[in-house]
Protein backbone atom coordinates (compact mmCIF):
# COMPACT_ATOMS: atom_id res chain seq x y z
CA UNK A 1 0.00 0.00 0.00
CA UNK A 2 2.41 2.51 1.16
CA UNK A 3 5.06 1.37 -1.78
CA UNK A 4 1.75 1.63 -4.28
CA UNK A 5 0.91 5.46 -3.41
CA UNK A 6 5.10 6.23 -3.28
CA UNK A 7 5.07 5.06 -7.04
CA UNK A 8 2.13 7.07 -7.82
CA UNK A 9 3.62 9.98 -6.60
CA UNK A 10 6.62 9.26 -8.49
CA UNK A 11 4.75 8.73 -11.73
CA UNK A 12 2.93 11.80 -10.79
CA UNK A 13 6.12 13.82 -10.32
CA UNK A 14 7.07 12.22 -14.23
CA UNK A 15 3.99 13.98 -15.91
CA UNK A 16 4.87 17.05 -14.30
CA UNK A 17 8.22 17.20 -15.71
CA UNK A 18 7.22 15.64 -19.04
CA UNK A 19 4.74 18.47 -19.37
CA UNK A 20 7.12 21.18 -17.76
CA UNK A 21 9.60 20.13 -20.71
CA UNK A 22 7.16 20.09 -23.54
CA UNK A 23 5.73 23.18 -22.52
CA UNK A 24 9.17 25.23 -22.13
CA UNK A 25 10.84 24.18 -25.22
CA UNK A 26 7.22 25.24 -27.67
CA UNK A 27 6.47 28.54 -27.41
CA UNK A 28 2.83 29.18 -27.49
CA UNK A 29 1.33 32.13 -29.20
CA UNK A 30 0.61 35.36 -27.00
CA UNK A 31 -2.92 36.46 -26.77
CA UNK A 32 -3.26 39.97 -26.75
CA UNK A 33 -6.37 42.45 -27.05
CA UNK A 34 -7.81 40.25 -30.06
CA UNK A 35 -4.81 39.01 -31.44
CA UNK A 36 -2.90 35.50 -31.34
CA UNK A 37 1.12 36.41 -32.19
CA UNK A 38 2.84 33.78 -33.26
CA UNK A 39 6.64 33.39 -31.83
CA UNK A 40 9.23 35.61 -33.87
CA UNK A 41 6.85 37.95 -35.06
CA UNK A 42 5.62 41.30 -34.33
CA UNK A 43 2.04 42.17 -34.73
CA UNK A 44 0.48 45.09 -33.51
CA UNK A 45 -3.24 46.05 -33.38
CA UNK A 46 -5.64 48.37 -30.46
CA UNK A 47 -7.60 47.70 -27.52
CA UNK A 48 -10.85 50.07 -28.09
CA UNK A 49 -12.56 52.49 -25.39
CA UNK A 50 -16.01 52.16 -26.16
CA UNK A 51 -18.35 55.24 -25.73
CA UNK A 52 -19.96 56.03 -22.48
CA UNK A 53 -22.39 58.37 -22.08
CA UNK A 54 -21.26 61.79 -23.25
CA UNK A 55 -17.40 60.19 -23.96
CA UNK A 56 -16.27 59.53 -27.35
CA UNK A 57 -14.47 56.29 -28.04
CA UNK A 58 -11.24 55.83 -28.10
CA UNK A 59 -8.60 53.74 -28.42
CA UNK A 60 -4.94 52.17 -27.34
CA UNK A 61 -2.63 51.13 -30.18
CA UNK A 62 -0.17 48.53 -28.98
CA UNK A 63 2.55 46.16 -30.76
CA UNK A 64 3.79 42.68 -29.19
CA UNK A 65 7.04 41.58 -30.24
CA UNK A 66 6.91 37.50 -29.45
CA UNK A 67 10.30 35.98 -29.47
CA UNK A 68 10.70 32.25 -30.43
CA UNK A 69 11.95 31.25 -26.76
CA UNK A 70 10.35 31.46 -23.51
CA UNK A 71 11.00 34.23 -21.34
CA UNK A 72 10.12 37.39 -19.95
CA UNK A 73 7.04 39.48 -20.80
CA UNK A 74 8.37 43.36 -20.36
CA UNK A 75 5.43 46.07 -21.13
CA UNK A 76 6.83 49.12 -22.02
CA UNK A 77 4.03 52.43 -21.52
CA UNK A 78 4.57 55.57 -23.02
CA UNK A 79 1.68 58.65 -23.45
CA UNK A 80 0.15 58.21 -20.23
CA UNK A 81 0.63 61.90 -20.55
CA UNK A 82 -0.21 62.54 -24.01
CA UNK A 83 2.18 66.04 -24.48
CA UNK A 84 5.01 63.52 -23.45
CA UNK A 85 6.61 62.75 -27.49
CA UNK A 86 10.12 61.20 -26.46
CA UNK A 87 9.05 58.15 -25.04
CA UNK A 88 5.77 58.00 -27.94
CA UNK A 89 8.76 58.16 -30.56
CA UNK A 90 11.47 55.48 -28.55
CA UNK A 91 8.66 53.40 -28.62
CA UNK A 92 8.22 53.84 -32.30
CA UNK A 93 11.64 52.89 -32.80
CA UNK A 94 11.99 49.64 -30.90
CA UNK A 95 8.94 48.35 -32.21
CA UNK A 96 10.90 47.99 -35.75
CA UNK A 97 14.86 47.67 -33.19
CA UNK A 98 13.34 44.41 -31.19
CA UNK A 99 13.87 41.28 -33.21
CA UNK A 100 11.56 38.73 -32.73
CA UNK A 101 13.69 36.20 -34.12
CA UNK A 102 16.38 36.78 -31.55
CA UNK A 103 14.09 37.60 -28.69
CA UNK A 104 13.70 35.09 -25.51
CA UNK A 105 10.43 36.42 -24.01
CA UNK A 106 7.91 38.88 -25.14
CA UNK A 107 7.56 42.71 -25.03
CA UNK A 108 4.20 44.61 -25.43
CA UNK A 109 4.56 47.85 -26.18
CA UNK A 110 1.91 50.55 -25.67
CA UNK A 111 2.26 53.20 -28.24
CA UNK A 112 -0.30 55.76 -26.67
CA UNK A 113 -1.78 55.21 -23.43
CA UNK A 114 -3.97 58.27 -23.00
CA UNK A 115 -4.91 58.80 -26.73
CA UNK A 116 -7.34 61.50 -25.66
CA UNK A 117 -4.64 63.81 -24.10
CA UNK A 118 -2.19 63.25 -27.14
CA UNK A 119 -4.46 64.10 -30.02
CA UNK A 120 -5.63 67.15 -27.72
CA UNK A 121 -2.44 68.27 -26.92
CA UNK A 122 -3.08 68.17 -22.63
CA UNK A 123 -0.63 68.71 -19.99
CA UNK A 124 -1.44 66.46 -16.57
CA UNK A 125 -5.07 66.06 -17.49
CA UNK A 126 -7.49 64.36 -20.23
CA UNK A 127 -9.24 66.95 -22.13
CA UNK A 128 -12.27 64.44 -21.58
CA UNK A 129 -12.74 64.11 -18.23
CA UNK A 130 -10.10 66.13 -16.66
CA UNK A 131 -8.41 63.59 -14.60
CA UNK A 132 -4.68 62.47 -14.47
CA UNK A 133 -4.22 59.18 -16.19
CA UNK A 134 -1.36 58.24 -14.03
CA UNK A 135 -3.47 59.41 -10.33
CA UNK A 136 -6.65 57.12 -11.08
CA UNK A 137 -5.19 53.33 -11.34
CA UNK A 138 -6.14 50.55 -11.01
CA UNK A 139 -9.08 52.05 -12.59
CA UNK A 140 -12.55 51.02 -13.24
CA UNK A 141 -14.58 49.76 -15.98
CA UNK A 142 -17.57 52.18 -15.64
CA UNK A 143 -15.80 55.27 -14.88
CA UNK A 144 -15.22 57.85 -16.65
CA UNK A 145 -12.63 57.49 -19.96
CA UNK A 146 -9.55 57.99 -17.92
CA UNK A 147 -10.26 55.28 -15.33
CA UNK A 148 -11.58 53.22 -18.54
CA UNK A 149 -8.00 53.64 -19.82
CA UNK A 150 -6.51 52.55 -16.39
CA UNK A 151 -8.72 49.39 -16.09
CA UNK A 152 -7.54 48.37 -19.40
CA UNK A 153 -4.26 49.28 -18.97
CA UNK A 154 -4.15 46.51 -15.53
CA UNK A 155 -6.19 44.00 -17.11
CA UNK A 156 -4.64 43.64 -20.54
CA UNK A 157 -1.35 44.65 -20.07
CA UNK A 158 -0.41 44.97 -16.56
CA UNK A 159 -2.19 41.24 -15.82
CA UNK A 160 -0.37 40.31 -18.78
CA UNK A 161 3.29 41.25 -17.77
CA UNK A 162 6.09 39.97 -15.37
CA UNK A 163 7.79 43.03 -15.75
CA UNK A 164 6.48 46.80 -15.90
CA UNK A 165 8.17 50.00 -17.45
CA UNK A 166 6.26 53.22 -17.34
CA UNK A 167 8.29 55.48 -19.48
CA UNK A 168 7.73 59.14 -18.95
CA UNK A 169 9.14 62.68 -19.50
CA UNK A 170 8.77 66.40 -18.46
CA UNK A 171 5.70 67.26 -19.21
CA UNK A 172 5.00 69.84 -22.15
CA UNK A 173 5.75 72.43 -18.94
CA UNK A 174 8.30 70.86 -17.43
CA UNK A 175 11.71 71.22 -18.09
CA UNK A 176 13.40 67.92 -16.66
CA UNK A 177 16.66 66.25 -16.52
CA UNK A 178 16.66 62.34 -17.37
CA UNK A 179 16.43 59.94 -13.95
CA UNK A 180 14.63 56.76 -12.99
CA UNK A 181 11.99 56.40 -10.28
CA UNK A 182 13.25 53.16 -7.79
CA UNK A 183 9.77 52.43 -5.95
CA UNK A 184 10.31 50.12 -2.73
CA UNK A 185 6.60 49.65 -1.90
CA UNK A 186 5.71 45.93 -2.06
CA UNK A 187 7.29 42.40 -1.41
CA UNK A 188 11.11 42.61 -0.56
CA UNK A 189 11.76 40.59 -3.83
CA UNK A 190 9.26 43.14 -5.68
CA UNK A 191 11.53 45.85 -4.75
CA UNK A 192 14.69 44.63 -5.10
CA UNK A 193 14.05 42.92 -8.29
CA UNK A 194 12.84 47.22 -8.80
CA UNK A 195 15.86 48.75 -7.56
CA UNK A 196 18.16 46.24 -10.01
CA UNK A 197 15.82 47.44 -13.19
CA UNK A 198 16.64 50.83 -12.20
CA UNK A 199 20.25 50.61 -12.91
CA UNK A 200 19.70 48.38 -15.89
CA UNK A 201 17.78 51.02 -17.40
CA UNK A 202 20.92 52.93 -17.25
CA UNK A 203 20.14 56.25 -16.20
CA UNK A 204 22.94 57.69 -13.29
CA UNK A 205 19.74 59.55 -11.46
CA UNK A 206 17.80 57.00 -9.40
CA UNK A 207 14.86 58.68 -7.61
CA UNK A 208 13.65 56.47 -4.14
CA UNK A 209 10.29 56.66 -3.70
CA UNK A 210 9.75 55.38 -0.28
CA UNK A 211 5.58 57.01 0.04
CA UNK A 212 3.55 54.52 -3.06
CA UNK A 213 0.20 53.32 -1.50
CA UNK A 214 0.14 49.79 -0.59
CA UNK A 215 -4.05 49.32 -0.82
CA UNK A 216 -4.18 47.31 -4.08
CA UNK A 217 -7.90 48.74 -4.67
CA UNK A 218 -6.51 52.48 -4.46
CA UNK A 219 -2.90 51.83 -6.64
CA UNK A 220 -3.37 55.52 -8.01
CA UNK A 221 0.36 55.13 -9.96
CA UNK A 222 0.44 52.55 -12.82
CA UNK A 223 3.67 51.44 -11.85
CA UNK A 224 2.33 51.05 -8.42
CA UNK A 225 -0.49 48.96 -9.77
CA UNK A 226 2.09 46.58 -11.56
CA UNK A 227 4.47 45.99 -8.06
CA UNK A 228 1.19 45.47 -5.78
CA UNK A 229 0.30 42.48 -8.28
CA UNK A 230 3.84 40.92 -7.47
CA UNK A 231 5.74 42.49 -10.87
CA UNK A 232 8.68 44.00 -10.48
CA UNK A 233 8.39 47.77 -12.19
CA UNK A 234 10.24 51.16 -12.73
CA UNK A 235 9.08 54.76 -14.08
CA UNK A 236 11.59 56.19 -16.05
CA UNK A 237 12.07 59.96 -17.52
CA UNK A 238 13.82 61.25 -20.31
CA UNK A 239 12.69 64.61 -21.97
CA UNK A 240 11.58 68.41 -21.45
CA UNK A 241 9.17 70.51 -22.88
CA UNK A 242 7.05 68.66 -25.81
CA UNK A 243 10.22 68.22 -27.43
CA UNK A 244 11.16 65.01 -29.77
CA UNK A 245 15.10 66.21 -29.65
CA UNK A 246 17.57 62.61 -30.06
CA UNK A 247 19.30 62.30 -26.66
CA UNK A 248 15.99 61.86 -25.01
CA UNK A 249 14.93 59.61 -27.26
CA UNK A 250 17.83 57.70 -27.87
CA UNK A 251 18.35 57.14 -23.89
CA UNK A 252 14.86 55.89 -23.46
CA UNK A 253 15.71 53.30 -26.13
CA UNK A 254 18.96 52.41 -24.26
CA UNK A 255 17.03 52.02 -21.02
CA UNK A 256 14.64 49.61 -22.81
CA UNK A 257 17.82 47.56 -24.42
CA UNK A 258 19.26 47.41 -20.64
CA UNK A 259 16.42 46.13 -19.05
CA UNK A 260 15.80 43.48 -22.04
CA UNK A 261 19.89 42.35 -21.28
CA UNK A 262 18.87 42.18 -17.61
CA UNK A 263 16.21 39.82 -18.02
CA UNK A 264 18.11 37.69 -20.03
CA UNK A 265 16.03 38.93 -23.03
CA UNK A 266 18.98 39.40 -25.26
CA UNK A 267 22.15 37.93 -25.04
CA UNK A 268 23.51 41.79 -25.10
CA UNK A 269 22.75 45.08 -24.32
CA UNK A 270 24.17 48.47 -22.67
CA UNK A 271 25.90 47.78 -19.21
CA UNK A 272 23.96 49.04 -16.06
CA UNK A 273 24.59 52.16 -14.61
CA UNK A 274 28.13 52.02 -12.60
CA UNK A 275 27.93 54.91 -10.23
CA UNK A 276 24.02 55.75 -9.75
CA UNK A 277 23.09 58.89 -7.95
CA UNK A 278 20.69 57.42 -5.50
CA UNK A 279 18.13 60.73 -4.36
CA UNK A 280 16.97 59.69 -1.24
CA UNK A 281 15.52 63.11 -0.14
CA UNK A 282 13.04 64.92 -3.02
CA UNK A 283 10.42 66.61 -2.88
CA UNK A 284 7.62 68.16 -5.42
CA UNK A 285 7.23 71.98 -4.59
CA UNK A 286 3.81 72.99 -5.17
CA UNK A 287 1.85 76.35 -5.59
CA UNK A 288 -0.44 77.73 -3.22
CA UNK A 289 -1.85 80.40 -5.72
CA UNK A 290 -3.06 80.43 -9.17
CA UNK A 291 -1.23 82.78 -11.04
CA UNK A 292 1.93 83.12 -13.27
CA UNK A 293 5.20 81.54 -12.66
CA UNK A 294 8.92 82.31 -14.08
CA UNK A 295 11.61 80.28 -12.41
CA UNK A 296 15.11 81.31 -11.67
CA UNK A 297 16.74 78.16 -12.44
CA UNK A 298 17.06 75.51 -15.31
CA UNK A 299 16.94 71.70 -14.91
CA UNK A 300 20.01 70.15 -13.59
CA UNK A 301 20.84 73.38 -11.56
CA UNK A 302 22.43 72.45 -8.05
CA UNK A 303 20.63 74.79 -5.63
CA UNK A 304 21.49 75.32 -2.22
CA UNK A 305 19.09 75.46 0.88
CA UNK A 306 16.82 78.87 0.43
CA UNK A 307 18.21 79.40 -3.55
CA UNK A 308 15.59 80.80 -4.92
CA UNK A 309 14.07 78.46 -7.31
CA UNK A 310 11.36 81.13 -9.17
CA UNK A 311 8.73 83.93 -8.59
CA UNK A 312 4.82 83.50 -9.03
CA UNK A 313 3.04 86.70 -9.70
CA UNK A 314 -0.78 87.68 -10.56
CA UNK A 315 -1.69 88.20 -14.44
CA UNK A 316 -0.99 92.00 -14.18
CA UNK A 317 2.23 91.14 -13.27
CA UNK A 318 2.32 91.89 -9.74
CA UNK A 319 4.55 89.67 -7.23
CA UNK A 320 2.65 87.17 -5.08
CA UNK A 321 5.49 84.71 -4.09
CA UNK A 322 8.84 83.66 -4.16
CA UNK A 323 9.22 80.02 -3.85
CA UNK A 324 12.74 78.51 -3.03
CA UNK A 325 14.55 75.61 -2.60
CA UNK A 326 13.25 73.53 0.88
CA UNK A 327 17.20 71.68 1.16
CA UNK A 328 20.55 71.77 -0.83
CA UNK A 329 20.44 69.76 -4.03
CA UNK A 330 19.71 69.42 -7.91
CA UNK A 331 16.99 70.47 -10.23
CA UNK A 332 15.28 67.60 -11.46
CA UNK A 333 12.29 69.53 -12.99
CA UNK A 334 10.95 72.84 -13.37
CA UNK A 335 8.04 74.10 -14.84
CA UNK A 336 8.85 76.71 -17.31
CA UNK A 337 5.71 77.78 -19.02
CA UNK A 338 3.98 80.67 -17.22
CA UNK A 339 0.44 79.33 -16.30
CA UNK A 340 0.23 77.83 -12.77
CA UNK A 341 -2.86 76.78 -11.45
CA UNK A 342 -3.13 76.58 -7.42
CA UNK A 343 -1.94 73.17 -5.77
CA UNK A 344 -0.02 72.03 -9.67
CA UNK A 345 3.84 71.44 -9.45
CA UNK A 346 6.06 74.59 -10.06
CA UNK A 347 9.93 72.38 -9.00
CA UNK A 348 10.95 69.02 -7.81
CA UNK A 349 14.15 69.16 -5.61
CA UNK A 350 16.24 66.40 -5.48
CA UNK A 351 18.86 65.47 -2.92
CA UNK A 352 21.70 62.70 -3.45
CA UNK A 353 22.20 60.51 -0.45
CA UNK A 354 25.32 61.18 1.67
ZN1 LIG B 1 4.35 61.93 -17.26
Amino acid sequence: MEMRTAFRVLLLAAIVLVGTTSRASAQADFAIGGLSVKPGTLASGAFDIPARGAEAATTIPFSVIHGTKPGSVLALIAGVHGMEYTPILALQRLRTAIEPASLAGTVILVHVANMPSFLGRTIYYSPVDGKNLNRVFPGTPDGTVSERIADVLTREVIARATHVVDVHCGDGNESLRPYAYWTTTGPDAVATAGKEMALAAGFDHIVVDRERPTDPGATVYLSNTAILKGKPAITIESGFLASTDEVSIVAIERAAAGVMRWLGMRPSGPDPVAHPIWIERSEVLRSDVTGMFQPAVERGHTVAAGSLIGRITDFHGTPLREVRAPFAGEVLYVVATPPISKGEPLAFIGQAAH
